[in-house]
């Protein structure tokens, strides 16, 4: 589904991501997992297609397609997503409207035609009662007022919504406590499917064992040193990224 290749980005002139390789099929779970300032972010954000990162060598492909001559819109339409690792604060537009607009917009260009309200609203309930939210969620503006724990909820409930073939989710565990953490799983777990595969971008390596990945990849100083599978995560709980930055080095 997902094929990145000795991919090299640079930010403001600094190299960040210096040859990065890795393979994702349909039906997977992947963890990028490393550490603080490692370019764990900056792999999400050039496979999403943020501003401000310059592909300086290296290729990223998406079901066969060259994902880095696609606009940002093109890459949502073809059913990549990255949820927010600060979600943002829209005020002035309802959590409900954007839901509504982003997911017609996909089937749109997809030619499917907007999806009846009836039909959306009972897709809507459903998801949030999934994640555990109110419906008083949809009639708020998006993010705005949320604590850390609705925003993430709210970044699963897009992605429910949406049903992107790739979501990538970044730091989602970041600031929550046990209960919400288990939600937001179990939400991330509802999205496993044959045809979709999921990134996980996690500092620590507690969510992993909620959402329990089949690949673990770490990633030290712009490129993946090491990948193996759940118990890898295990490892790096115990004995850190220092015995992994030494050994590479
Ligand atoms: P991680 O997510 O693994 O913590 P990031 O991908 O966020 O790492 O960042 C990797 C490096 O790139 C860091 O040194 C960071 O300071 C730098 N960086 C990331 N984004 C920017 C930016 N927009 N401007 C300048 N430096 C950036
Ligand atoms: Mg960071
Ligand atoms: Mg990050």
């Amino acid at each position: 589904m997902l094929q990145v290749k000795d991919l090299h980005v640079t930010v403001e002139g600094n190299e960040i991501l210096k040859g990065l390789t890795l393979t994702i099929n349909a039906g997977e779970v992947h963890a990028i997992m490393g550490p603080n300032g490692a370019g764990k972010s900056t792999l999400s954000a050039v496979i999403a297609g943020k501003d401000g990162y310059e592909v300086t060598q290296g290729t990223v492909t998406f079901e066969g397609k060259d994902v880095l001559e696609m606009e940002i819109e093109e890459r949502a339409q073809a059913g990549l997503l990255l949820g927010f690792q600060y979600p943002v604060e829209i005020p002035g537009v309802k959590n409900i409207y954007l839901l509504k607009s982003a997911l017609n917009a996909q089937r749109v260009a997809r030619g499917e035609g907007e999806m009846p309200a009836p039909e959306f609203m009972k897709l809507v309930k459903e998801k949030l009662g999934y994640m555990k939210m109110d419906a008083s969620f949809l009639q708020r503006a998006v993010n705005e007022g949320f604590s850390g724990g609705e925003k993430k909820r709210n970044e699963i409930l897009q992605m429910l919504v949406l049903q992107p073939k790739l979501a990538m989710l970044d730091e989602i565990d970041s600031g929550l406590d046990i209960d919400a953490m288990k939600v937001v799983a179990d939400g991330v777990n509802s999205l496993r499917a044959e045809d979709r595969a999921i990134l996980l971008v996690t500092h620590y390596q507690r969510l992993l064992d909620y959402i329990v990945p089949d690949q673990v990849h770490v990633l030290v100083d712009g490129r993946i040193v090491k990948t193996g599978d759940a118990e890898l995560a295990k490892q790096l709980e115990a004995n850190g990224y220092e015995g992994i930055e030494e050994s590479v080095a």
